[in-house]
């Protein structure tokens, strides 16, 4: 048993390394807002926004839209839609005596996933800039004019935001934004982010490439692409949005289980810009490669072979790890946990991370997902 506990220990402590690295330079750097040059500008702006039966809120939607701080004239929405219900007929409506913003609006013939009518929705963008916003999530309306400041300088190809306020009222998702905020934050300030956002993502229309039609995690691939290409993608704190999200344990899953695995597959897929591209991909791509794909292994391992260890030094008492662990994580879903509230909200994503590389390897996944209609009811 001794070796066994010997294991443990230097598995905790081989896990936690790279992130007391990472804290490390977050104390060094202190980095705040974004490292880009900003300055005002008010190019013309193509609002990339993609439906799947979003009836419900779409209208509003379009309103918060019509609220943003942005002359009118200057935009342009493309909805890309691929609904069976009443959205493209209430997108027309919607714009039927408006002059402006004016409206691209492509139907799809049937739903082929969000990425492919991404890639259609971006070649019809005729205007400099490319804003793509999901219609479950309420945009700030100076969040664009920050955006757009952002692209003026000309490192800088890509930003995209912070969800300032999780609808729904989840301590789970708050903690964890916040965090990851404080990370993509530093990640920009060291060179470039690599989430991006789905309630807000902005692009130079120039810089837009491709993506795989197959692609679980759109936005952050277009981002990655864009830095492969020479450009920043940044991470804004100034550019605010809301999201709803749950707390409970089983609705968290499907949605951090996919976007995770989006995620996981993307960096194994441009695993070759790890080394390269600057700190981008000497820290940025590792720190992620870490957190997302080394470290829920390392922890699972941590946790089996704790529980032995335990099991076998103290007889059926070492069964208390395992279940602090379970408290913990009861504890964590009812948002009960006060100041380790965080703490557990990065455990959640841990979780997460862990079962989408098991379904990823698996090969259980698919690009049409049902939309989460609970989650719609914040909007209506
Ligand atoms: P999540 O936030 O990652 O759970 O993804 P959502 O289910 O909220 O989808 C994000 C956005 O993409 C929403 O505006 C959806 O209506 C839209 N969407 C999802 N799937 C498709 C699709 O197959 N085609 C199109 N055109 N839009 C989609
Ligand atoms: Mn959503």
């Amino acid at each position: 048993m001794e070796p066994l506990l010997v294991a443990t220990v230097t598995l905790i402590t081989l896990t936690a390394l790279p992130y007391l690295g990472f804290l490390g330079l977050y104390a060094w750097i202190r980095p705040t807002g974004s490292p880009a040059a900003k300055a005002p500008q008010e190019p013309s702006v193509s609002v990339v926004l993609p439906t799947y039966n979003e009836a419900s809120i779409v209208a509003g939607k379009l309103e918060g839209i019509d609220a943003w701080d942005y002359p009118a004239e200057n935009l342009e929405i493309v909805v890309v839609d691929s609904s069976e219900d009443a959205t493209p007929d209430i997108v027309r409506e919607y714009f039927e005596d408006r002059d402006s913003p004016t409206l691209e609006l492509i139907e799809e013939e049937e739903r082929r996933g969000l990425a492919p009518a991404l890639n259609d929705a971006y070649a019809a963008a005729s205007n400099d800039v490319v804003v793509k916003t999901d219609c479950d999530s309420e945009v700030a309306p100076d969040a664009l004019r920050e955006a757009v400041a952002n692209l003026a300088d000309d490192d800088v190809a890509a930003v995209t935001g912070r969800n300032a306020e999780v609808l729904g009222g989840s301590d789970v998702e708050t903690g964890y934004r916040d965090i990851q905020a404080r990370v993509q934050t530093l990640e920009s300030h060291l060179d470039s982010t690599l989430i991006f956002h789905g309630p807000f993502s902005a692009f130079e229309t120039d810089a837009i490439v491709p993506i795989d039609p197959d692609s679980l995690a759109d936005d952050t691939e277009l981002a990655l692409r864009i830095r492969r290409n020479g450009g920043r993608a940044l991470f804004d704190p100034a550019i605010r949005y809301k999201e709803a999200a749950h707390s409970a344990f089983r609705k968290r899953r499907t949605q951090k289980d996919r976007r995770g695995l989006g995620l996981i597959r993307l960096l194994i897929q441009h695993r070759d810009m790890v080394g390269a591209y600057g700190r981008y991909g000497r820290v940025v791509l590792p720190f992620n490669w870490w957190f997302m794909i080394v470290s829920p292994w390392l922890l699972a391992t941590t946790l089996v072979l704790g529980t032995v260890a335990a099991v076998l030094t103290l007889g059926l008492t070492g069964l208390v790890l395992p279940l602090a662990v379970l408290a913990f994580v009861l504890a964590g879903t009812r948002d009960a946990l006060g100041p380790f509230q965080p703490l557990y909200a990065l455990f959640d994503t841990q979780i997460s991370l862990f079962r989408a590389s098991i379904e990823l390897v698996r090969g259980d996944y698919d690009n049409t997902w049902e939309v989460d209609t609970d989650l719609r009811e914040a909007y209506e």
